[in-house]
């Protein structure tokens, strides 16, 4: 097997990373966060989110619609998306808005 020279390995990464920034759709990715506590992630500038699958389903959007903040307004504090979170959760909840298709 050939192996790629770092020049060329690093323009294929930047090339990927310009993609990747250009794309305007969210990408959400479901696995097993392993680590303490935490039930997502927000990749700002690349449009993708992952979240832990072992929640339940108000958990889940609560935790889908803070990390979709994080993505919207990168420069709020954890404390203003929190606030934003539990506002929009609540209400979106209460006005019955769930998972049609689950997994999809
Ligand atoms: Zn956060």
């Amino acid at each position: 097997m050939q192996r790629k020279s770092t020049k060329k390995l690093l323009a294929e990464y930047s090339a990927l990373n310009k993609q990747l920034k250009k794309r305007k759709h969210i990408i959400v990715l479901e696995e097993e966060l392993k680590l303490d506590g935490l039930r997502g992630l927000a990749y700002v500038g690349w449009n993708i989110v992952k979240l832990d699958k072992n929640m339940g389903e108000k958990e889940r959007l609560g935790t889908l619609l803070h990390e979709v903040a994080h993505l919207c307004f990168p420069k709020a504090t954890e404390n203003q998306i929190l606030k934003a979170e539990k506002k929009m959760v609540n209400c979106l909840w209460k006005q019955g808005y769930r998972r049609v298709n689950k997994g999809e």
